[in-house]
C-alpha cells in the first residue's frame, strides 16, 4: 500500500499471469502458448516493417489488418476491431457494453473461468454475478437464460472453450444464449481464445462466426497469441455487428489511439494470410492432446474432455498427492504447469499441450512422481507393520 495511491488503486486485486521464468530453462506448459514457431512469413513481414517508417505513428484504424481478417472470414472490415492482445479488447468490451453497479444489473460469467473477467469488472466498477459450473465442470446455460429472461442481467461473457477447464459448449447452446441475451438487448461476448483447437470438422463445437449474421448482440473475441504462435506480439481481434465494433472504437479512442504498433500490424497481417501453416501446426496440437489425454488417463489421472490447447487434469486420488504437491514435483523436474489455489479446482493442474517431445518428458516425470510416492507408501506400510 502506498499513500500516493488513490482509493480505487488501493482496492484493486490485479490479475496474476502465469510465470515467465528467466533464471532456468523449463519445459513451459503453463501459459498455453503455442509450442511451434510463428509462420516464417510473419518474421519476414516484421523484418520488412523495421524501417525508418517507425518514426511515424501506425494506422490507428488498423485498416490493412481488419481487411485481411474480413477477407479470411467473409465479413465486412467494419465488423472487425483489432487490439493489443485479446485482453485489451476484453477490457474495452467490459467498459463499452456492461453496466456499472450504480446503473444496472450484473454481467454474468461462470464461477470457474478466465480469472481476468472479475478484474476488469472491478476496474470499471461493473457489477457481476457468477454462475456455478455443473458438477462435471461443464457450463449450464439454463441459469443464464433464466436470469436474462427475468431482466436480471446486463449481459454475458464466457470463453468457449472455457478456461481453465478446456470444455466447450455446443454451437446450438451458444446460439440459445445469444438469442436469450438479444431479446433483452444485452450483449453476449464469446471469448474464442482457444477456438482453433476444437476438433476439426466437428458439427457440435466450433466458432460462432457462422451464426453471427443473425445475432447483432454477439461479439466474438479472438487472439493471435495461441492459434498463431504470437503471444509475444500482442494482437487480437473482435468480430461483431457494426454497432458493437463502433462501441469498442469509442472506448479505444477515449484511451489510446495507437494500440497496435507498426511491427505488430505487419506480423498480424502475415499471420492472418497464412491459414494453411497454422491449420497444420494446430492439428498437430489436437493430435497430441488426444495422445496425452489417453496416457494421463492410463496413469489414473482424471482428465476433463478438452477442446483447447491445454488439459485440466487431477492426479490419481489413490496417489494421495495434492495438486499443489504434484505442481511442485513437476517444477523440481524442470516442468512448469499451472495450478490454481481455488475451491473445487485445487487438485487440478492445467497443462498446456507442448510438442510431442515435451509431452514425453512430462509423461515420464508423472510416472516417476507416482512411482516414488507408491514406493514411499509401501515403505511406510512396512514400517507401520513392524
Ligand atoms: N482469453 C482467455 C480465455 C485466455 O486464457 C487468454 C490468455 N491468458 C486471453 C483471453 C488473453 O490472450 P491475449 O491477451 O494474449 O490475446
Amino acid at each position: 500500500m502506498s499513500d500516493y495511491w488513490n482509493e480505487k488503486t488501493k482496492q484493486l486485486t490485479p490479475y496474476v499471469a502465469g510465470e515467465q521464468p528467466r533464471d532456468r530453462k523449463f519445459i513451459k506448459l503453463n501459459t498455453n502458448e503455442n509450442p511451434f514457431p510463428p509462420s516464417p512469413s510473419v518474421i519476414e513481414a516484421i523484418q520488412k516493417a523495421a524501417t525508418e517508417a517507425l518514426r511515424l505513428y501506425p494506422d490507428p484504424s488498423c485498416t490493412e489488418l481488419r481487411q485481411a481478417i474480413a477477407e479470411r472470414f467473409g465479413i465486412k472490415a467494419a465488423q472487425v476491431f483489432a487490439g493489443n492482445g485479446s485482453d485489451e479488447i476484453l477490457a474495452f468490451a467490459f467498459a463499452a457494453f456492461f453496466e456499472t453497479a450504480q446503473h444496472g444489473n450484473p454481467i454474468l460469467f461462470p464461477d470457474i473461468t478466465y480469472s481476468f473477467y472479475p478484474v476488469y469488472a472491478d476496474l470499471w466498477n461493473i457489477s457481476y454475478g457468477t454462475v456455478p459450473l455443473r458438477k462435471d465442470f461443464s457450463i449450464d446455460p439454463a441459469p443464464y437464460i433464466d436470469l436474462l429472461s427475468k431482466g436480471a442481467s446486463s449481459g454475458i461473457i464466457l470463453p468457449n472453450p472455457n478456461a481453465p477447464t478446456g470444455m466447450a459448449l455446443s454451437i446450438d447452446e451458444l446460439k440459445n444464449l445469444a438469442e436469450a441475451a438479444g431479446k433483452n438487448k444485452r450483449v453476449f461476448v464469446v471469448d474464442e481464445a482457444y477456438i482453433a483447437f476444437t476438433d476439426s470438422g466437428s458439427q457440435t463445437y466450433g466458432s460462432m462466426l457462422p451464426p453471427l449474421k443473425d445475432l447483432p448482440n454477439l461479439l466474438i473475441i479472438r487472439t493471435l497469441s495461441k492459434e498463431s504462435s504470437l503471444a509475444g506480439l500482442r494482437a487480437g481481434f473482435a468480430i461483431g455487428s457494426e454497432e458493437l465494433i463502433e462501441g469498442l472504437c469509442r472506448i479505444r479512442d477515449s484511451f489510446n489511439s495507437y494500440t497496435l504498433d507498426r511491427l505488430a500490424l505487419a506480423g498480424a497481417v502475415a499471420a492472418i494470410n497464412d491459414a494453411s501453416y497454422y491449420d497444420e501446426i494446430n492439428s498437430r496440437i489436437i493430435a497430441t492432446r488426444r495422445r496425452v489425454t489417453a496416457e494421463l488417463e492410463a496413469l489414473g489421472f482424471a482428465v476433463l474432455p478438452s477442446q483447447a490447447n491445454f488439459l485440466f487434469a487431477s492426479p490419481p486420488a489413490e496417489s494421495g498427492i495434492s495438486g499443489q504437491d504434484f505442481f511442485t514435483a513437476l517444477r523440481e523436474r524442470g516442468i512448469l504447469v499451472r495450478h490454481f489455489k481455488k475451491p473445487r479446482i485445487e487438485n487440478f493442474l492445467r497443462i498446456s499441450i507442448g510438442t510431442d517431445d515435451e509431452i514425453d518428458v512430462l509423461l515420464e516425470a508423472c510416472r516417476d512422481i507416482l512411482d516414488k510416492s507408491s514406493r514411499k507408501d509401501a515403505k511406510t506400510q512396512r514400517e507401520e507393520k513392524l
